[in-house]
């Protein structure tokens, strides 16, 4: 029995006589049917949403962080569920999944209750010529219908990185998940249920970009707000559709994210930290390192050792603790990433490790793998160095000054993360500081401090989400200001 994935609109779920199929990446076989929402369907979430939205955006700020929390409990409540989910959607490690994704997905909710529990507002004395004073303050109120769009790398967590301050500004919202990971965004809809969620403040629609759920979303007209994480150039079509309207927009792309290895790093800490860098989740997060620096008199010892930590890698069934890497999100998706190996080989490159596609002479060779790669030689300019891969590769070469590295470092469109490794705190701040990134880490990666701005400038992105910067987004502020007669006192 294949597993149904329907639409949530409404506070029901919904069927749709259009499915399309949910398809386990790791082995290829098809597993769930995806009911594909209507432009009828996604109107219905679209207006459910705005009826809802009156009494959701007047709940007190207590009531809706509580509903917030209850939707945390329910996802650590249902973890296991959750875990299987998100790993027959994307093959990932339920070593993985079950560390980042799910019990991110839970502390997305936790995280923006207690923020909006606490989050102050402008307020300031305007003193006024002749003892007057104007007091100005600031109010928060929701956008309306938000629209969602989100992608399939990191499923559970993105969703939710979205959904809760939406939600938790007072907003209602018609979410979209990636057609690749209907599962996690479907249970998600199920706990909305369960908890009590008001019917219409989420709604959940299936589908695929273009003349699908996706472009119904963004081209609707009573759509007020669009979030969107995914590739820069679909943020481009994204944007041309919510000119119409002039729609606030906030946008999370792609990445070709810059590493720095110093030679006085600390080496055994930064071949780890590296590893996870280069090859976590199968190099799909847009915080991957695809382009490695590294200060010339560790280079040779330093690309040994990445090579060997790549060699060492356990590939094979997801849903074994031991493994630690899985397969690409889809069969197109692994011959984009072939075709960039291809493309490398072509420019040149020496394949340092990888290159190919692992056999496991079982089920799992008619799912979407590729070895763990690491290529060297290639010019700045060479395409597999300045586009976007997605896949568990990364380009390695030596540098010899810091305003060098800097320099190369910066020479992208694309301006989202960089990880530096120095044991000097003041080389550490100085290169920090001088990355044209949303985030630039020193001695780590992917550690997430969800109050801090996230975002990337360029190519990879438009404003910045977490704490605050979510909650400003997802609010409509409007400003009183308050005339104050100057005391009887000053007229005399
Ligand atoms: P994608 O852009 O192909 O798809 C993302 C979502 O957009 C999907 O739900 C898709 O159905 C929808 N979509 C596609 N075309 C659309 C259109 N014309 N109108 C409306 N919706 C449309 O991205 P993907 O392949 O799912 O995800 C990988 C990309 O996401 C990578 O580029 C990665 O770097 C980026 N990403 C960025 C961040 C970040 O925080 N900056 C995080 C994760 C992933």
């Amino acid at each position: 029995m294949l597993k149904q994935y329907r639409n949530f609109i409404n506070g029901r779920f919904v069927e749709s006589e259009k499915r399309f199929a949910g398809i386990n990446p790791a082995t290829g076989v098809r597993f769930a049917d995806v009911h594909e929402a209507t432009k009828d369907m996604v109107n219905d979430a679209v207006e459910a949403g705005h009826r809802a939205v009156r009494d959701w955006g007047a709940t007190s700020v207590a009531d809706r962080a509580d509903m917030l929390y209850r939707i945390a409990d329910e996802i650590d409540r249902r973890a296991a569920d959750f875990l299987d989910a998100e790993v027959s959607d994307t093959g990932k490690p339920v070593s993985l999944a079950s560390k980042l994704d799910i019990p991110r997905g839970a502390a997305n909710f936790r995280v923006f209750a207690d923020i909006l529990k606490t989050a102050p507002l402008d307020s300031y004395r305007t003193d006024l010529p002749g003892g007057a004073q104007a007091i100005n303050y600031a109010v928060r109120k929701p956008l309306g219908v938000v629209g969602i769009i989100s992608p399939w790398n990191l499923p559970l967590l993105l969703f939710t990185w979205k959904i809760a301050p939406a939600l938790a500004c007072g907003n209602a919202v018609v979410a979209k998940p990636s057609e690749e990971t209907p599962g996690t965004a479907t249970l998600l809809a199920e706990v909305m249920q369960a908890v009590g969620l008001p019917s219409g403040v989420f709604n959940l629609v299936h589908g695929f970009g273009p003349n699908s759920a996706g472009e119904f979303i963004t081209k609707h007209p009573r759509v007020n707000a669009i979030t969107f994480t995914g590739e820069s150039k679909t943020g481009t079509a994204i944007m041309h559709a919510a000119a119409e309207g002039v729609k606030p927009v906030s946008f999370e792309l792609g990445g070709k994210n810059a590493a720095i290895i110093f030679a006085d790093c600390d080496f055994d800490k930064t071949v780890d930290g590296m590893a996870r860098a280069v090859f976590l989740n199968s190099g799909q997060v847009c915080l991957c390192s695809e382009r490695i620096f590294i200060e010339r008199p560790i280079y040779e010892r330093f690309v040994k050792a990445l090579a060997e930590r790549a060699k060492q890698l356990k590939l094979g069934d997801p849903t074994d603790p031991a493994t630690e890497m899985g397969p690409l999100i889809s069969a197109a998706h692994r011959d984009k990433v072939l075709t960039y190996y291809a493309i490398a080989r072509q420019e040149g490159a020496q394949f340092v490790v990888g290159g190919g596609t692992p056999r496991f002479d079982n089920h799992l060779d008619s799912g979407c793998w590729v070895e763990p790669t690491l290529i060297a030689g290639l010019p700045d300019d060479a395409r597999c160095v300045r586009e976007e891969i997605f896949g568990p590769i990364g380009h390695v070469t030596p540098f010899d000054s810091e305003a060098e590295v800097i320099q190369r470092a910066n020479a992208t469109p694309y301006g989202l993360a960089a990880t530096i490794w120095t044991s000097d705190v003041n080389k550490a701040h100085r290169v920090a500081q001088s990355m044209n990134v949303g985030i630039a880490w020193v001695n780590t990666w992917f550690l997430r401090d969800l109050r801090t701005p996230f975002g990337g400038s360029g190519l990879s992105g438009v404003g910045r989400e977490g704490g605050m910067h979510s909650l400003n987004f997802y609010s409509e502020l409007t400003n009183v200001c308050i005339h104050v007669d100057a005391p009887d006192a000053f007229h005399d």
